[in-house]
């Protein structure tokens, strides 16, 4: 049987005769071989749904066979993408979906059964909290929120039945961080899952599975995409539970990421650490400067000093992508939305992690920056911004003309 008819994704082990390769040569070379493909530089998209087998004994056994036979449970495209996708996360592999919700919903449902009990992180993605909160009272499936900034937070919440704690390290819009190393500690103690939101930091500013969680999310549609042109997302983890998500909730719930998509984010990855340098750079300029402004009340990025959790951000992250929010010292809704308003170059739009700058006028409660203390319901206004690829200067010029209105 000719290895050009099997799969792919097994055969890249992480080290190679060379040695390991590092991040950025990963994104260029990991798992590709031109000589599968008539010698084409970059793999091509197999916009196909099935395969053809050889014969019928192949036929009866393609399960065992290697080889490819329905693009819903394997597609050479998106094999490479997730063998280089698992390389970096440091991990054993990475499953894709259609969406970073897709990828969310499959990992919950590997790690819980009916009337479970799972521990999450209050400022978690918000359909994420409406997966965990809402949808999954059908099942009897309880969630207690934490909000995690204190690892005694989780050990306070767990009941006799709790499997899973759903992690977002740092969340995405008030930038909590949960201390990975101590809160899998502890989850292991108790035979519990730990499942981390890592889309911020992206593989390149952190890998979770180096502290130990299980299992890693991305909505892909932020940086490993890269380009505000597709729908991603991906699991990643140790092969005890991504074997366990590609044969069932992988393939099984059907919700795939389309081959075309795959291609588009493997044109995303050759850039993604040139593309977060820059955006680490610029957003770090912004914060600065959006610290030291008058109307400005504080800035939530775990890339400034002034970050409450600022040590702990240094000892897992090994920097800052282009997320941010700041809080007004006048603010009210009236004001926050004079000031998105009043941007030029910033696009006032959901999601984040494309090339390009973004604002939205948020609210978050008053005193989430202490560490214990719950917040009260008194909220504090200001604004969520991306800081794209744009030019430094035009950023910040369009910033002080905002602040100024
Ligand atoms: C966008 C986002 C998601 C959801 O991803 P989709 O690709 O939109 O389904 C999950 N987590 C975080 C932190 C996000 O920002």
């Amino acid at each position: 049987m000719s290895l050009h008819f099997l799969r792919t994704g097994d055969h890249y082990p992480m080290s190679d005769p060379f040695g390991a390769p590092r991040f950025e040569t990963i994104c260029a070379h990991h798992a590709e071989d031109p000589s599968k493909y008539l010698g084409a530089i970059v793999p091509p998209i197999f916009q196909n749904s099935i395969f053809e087998l050889p014969d019928a004994e192949t036929f009866t056994n393609r399960a065992s066979s290697g080889r490819y036979e329905y693009s819903r449970v394997a597609n050479p495209t998106t094999d490479i993408l997730e063998a280089k996708l698992a390389a970096l996360e440091r991990t054993d592999a990475a499953r894709c979906f259609g969406s970073g919700d897709a990828a969310i919903a499959a990992a919950i449902f590997h790690s819980v059964s009916a009337g479970d009990h799972i521990v999450a992180v209050e400022t978690s993605y918000g359909p994420t909290r409406q997966i965990l909160g809402e949808y999954l009272k059908k099942f009897n499936v309880s969630v207690t929120y934490v909000k995690g900034t204190c690892t005694q937070q989780f050990a306070d919440a767990i009941l006799p039945n709790t499997k899973l704690f759903y992690l977002e390290s740092p969340s995405s819009i008030v930038f909590h961080l949960q201390n990975l190393r101590e809160v899998r500690a502890l989850a292991k103690a108790h035979g519990i899952i730990t499942v981390a939101d890592n889309s911020w930091a992206s593989p390149y500013f952190q890998n979770p599975c180096e502290f130990g969680i299980d299992i890693v999310v991305h909505s892909a549609t932020k940086y490993l995409g890269g380009h505000s042109d597709i729908v991603a997302g991906v699991l990643a983890g140790k092969q005890e539970h991504l074997s366990a998500i590609k044969e069932l909730e992988g393939t099984l719930l059907g919700g795939i990421l389309d081959p075309f998509a795959s291609w588009l984010m493997l044109r995303g990855l050759r850039t993604l650490s040139v593309r977060l340098d820059r955006h680490q750079q610029s957003a770090l300029a912004v914060a600065r400067y959006l610290e030291d402004h008058p109307r400005i009340k504080n800035v939530n990025y775990p890339g400034l000093e002034s970050h409450p959790q600022r040590e702990l951000a240094k000892s897992q992250l090994r920097g800052s992508s282009g997320l941010l929010s700041f809080e007004f010292k006048d603010g009210t809704a009236e004001v926050s939305n004079k000031f998105v308003n009043a941007l030029r170059y910033f696009r006032i739009a959901v999601s984040w992690g494309g090339y390009e700058s973004l604002a939205i006028p948020i609210s978050v409660p008053e005193g989430h920056r202490e560490l214990e203390v719950v917040p009260t319901s008194k909220m504090s206004w200001g604004s969520r911004l991306h800081i794209g690829l744009e030019n430094i200067d035009d950023i910040l010029e369009d910033l002080d003309q905002a602040l100024k209105k």
